[in-house]
């Protein structure tokens, strides 16, 4: 597969994060992936989406929610999501494990935290009132041909 560069705009409406995930996972499917790294970018990809349609527009259906996905020469996946919403003021803090603003009913400040357990890499852009961009990294067929 060549270093195919895809970009789609959506919504934020909750149904949203599941037509965002499985795009990216049918781009992903393309890069020889292992099932388990498969599923591990799916859950990435729903948590960054669901913090932008929840805490990044607080609900509000009409915000603009930017999905972009590339691959390198050594298959490598980049994929960013990108919201205009209220932003993040502190993200070293926003990024700690159980760290949530959200309703502890509902929330368990665990998404910062699964994106980084299941990609190689996470970075996040913030700015408050201009919104936040989270970028992910992850290097697919890592596990193929290696010992148990
Ligand atoms: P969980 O993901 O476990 O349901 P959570 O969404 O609160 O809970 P994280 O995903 O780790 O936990 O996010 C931590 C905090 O970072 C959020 O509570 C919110 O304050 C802030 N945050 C994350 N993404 C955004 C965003 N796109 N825009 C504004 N704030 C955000
Ligand atoms: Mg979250």
């Amino acid at each position: 597969m060549k270093n195919n560069y895809i970009k789609i705009e959506f919504s934020s409406l909750s149904e949203n994060e599941g037509i965002a995930r499985q795009f990216v996972a049918a781009y992903a499917a393309l890069m020889d992936p292992t099932l388990e790294e498969l599923a591990e970018i799916r859950t990435a990809v729903s948590e960054a989406v669901s913090n932008s349609i929840i805490h990044g527009y607080m609900g509000r259906e009409n915000g603009i929610i930017i999905l972009e996905i590339i691959k390198d020469d050594e298959n490598k996946i980049y994929i960013t999501i990108t919201d205009e919403g209220k932003g993040i003021s502190n993200v070293e803090e926003a990024m700690k494990p159980l760290y949530t603003t959200g309703n502890p009913d509902e929330r368990a400040g665990m998404g910062f935290t699964v994106m980084e357990s299941f990609m190689d890499n996470v970075k996040v852009n913030s700015k408050e009132g201009f919104g936040t961009k989270v970028t992910m990294t992850k290097k697919l067929g890592e596990k193929c041909g290696k010992e148990l």
